[in-house]
């Protein structure tokens, strides 16, 4: 099968380190492996006025930022076409004919969605956009005949939900699109990264994130507040590490290297977790060994971003050139759809 990637991000604000291990890290592997025929990041700037219907300026700004976000974490556009959703609004046209092949009641059972629904307080008053957003994000996916969708793990719902709208239209109307398979990150800390709050999942719309492009002291002071066991006190007490979000972060960004360099005297995140376990560890030397884990792997990140500041310009010429290449993909999925539709109204002409 041919390998077509497709991945993106809402433009809600700036990328964080969940993004990180959760999507972008599979990213990097993937563009420096090659060997795919496309290679697309969209900014899901529709998408996120689902829920943001009133803050467009928000949504608008965060789509350079997010961009920004990409290049400096070293996403490389000559491998990739980084563009813009709703610059492609052949994506809108196939939602619609999607549409029509999804139960009201297959869409409120996405356990995503339900999630979110609940997290954003909607109950009721919750925009149809809102509900029927996996129906337009099956139309990003399927529009570029996407074989590959590295994502976090809160994505598994849609991707399957993408999978059954493509059988459902290859059923009804013809055999025109393959089925996409998610990419998960291989290390299971990885799948879903804890908020520096110790919430479920750290995400830009709840604000307990640590973003790429944060300062030094800033990244240091979130460590230092981050929430780890409310029952260990004095150092000599014993510590929980299930649910301590330092050791969520270091069961996602230690290795054996990090030990050499910042903590010689615990061989691994195993003994590590042993002696806070037993007691006799504090928080304090827990939070500053991932201090220096953290600012290793972000300072890089941050420096690059500087440097593409300087070139907003740039940034915005190449995601409006990309999107015209989008396009001409997108157009010709959905022509294909169309002719297996039966759309044609070419044949009604008695002058051919
Ligand atoms: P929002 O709160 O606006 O939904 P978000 O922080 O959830 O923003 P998205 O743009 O929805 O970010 O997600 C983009 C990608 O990043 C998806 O593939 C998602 O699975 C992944 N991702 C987001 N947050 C995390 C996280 N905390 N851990 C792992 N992966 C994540
Ligand atoms: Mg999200």
């Amino acid at each position: 099968m041919k390998k077509i990637i497709l991945t993106g991000d809402r433009p809600t604000g700036n990328l964080h380190i969940g993004h990180f291990v959760g999507s972008i890290a599979n990213r990097l592997k993937l563009q420096e492996k090659g060997g795919y025929e496309k290679f697309y990041i969209m900014i899901a700037d529709t998408q996120a006025l689902t829920d943001n219907a009133d803050n467009v300026d928000k949504v608008r700004n965060n789509v350079v930022q997010v961009a920004l976000d990409y290049l400096a974490a070293g996403i490389d556009p000559s491998k990739v076409n980084i563009f813009i959703q709703s610059q492609v609004p052949e994506l809108a046209e196939m939602t619609m004919y999607f549409m029509n092949l999804v139960t009201m009641a297959r869409l409120t059972r996405n356990p995503t969605v339900k999630e979110e629904t609940k997290l954003r307080g909607f109950n009721l008053s919750v925009p149809v956009g809102f509900v029927c957003y996996p129906i337009s994000q099956a139309a990003d996916i399927l529009g570029f005949g996407t074989t590959l969708v590295p994502v976090g793990e809160d994505q598994l719902p849609m991707i399957e939900q993408t999978r059954e709208i493509a059988k459902s239209f290859n059923n009804t109307y013809g055999n025109i699109f393959d089925l996409p398979k998610p990419i998960l990150p291989d290390n299971k800390a990885c799948l879903r990264l804890v908020g520096t709050d110790g919430s479920a999942k750290m995400s830009k719309s709840a604000g307990n994130c640590i973003y790429l492009k944060d300062e030094p002291e800033e990244i240091k002071k979130k460590i230092m507040n981050a929430y780890t066991d409310p029952n260990h006190i004095k150092i000599s007490d014993p510590g929980k590490v299930e649910g301590n979000v330092v050791f969520a972060y270091l069961d996602a960004f230690s290795t054996e290297e990090s030990f050499k360099k910042y903590l010689p005297e615990y061989k691994n995140l195993d003994e590590l977790k042993a002696h806070y376990q037993k007691g006799g560890l504090g928080d304090v030397k827990i939070k500053l060994f991932l201090n220096n884990i953290l600012q290793e792997l972000l300072e890089p990140i941050r420096n690059r971003r500087k440097e593409y500041e300087k070139n907003i310009d740039g940034i915005c010429e190449m995601l409006f050139k990309n999107a015209e290449m989008a396009r001409e993909v997108a157009s010709e999925t959905l022509r294909k759809m169309k002719e297996a539709m039966g759309l044609d109204y070419t044949k009604f002409l008695t002058k051919k």
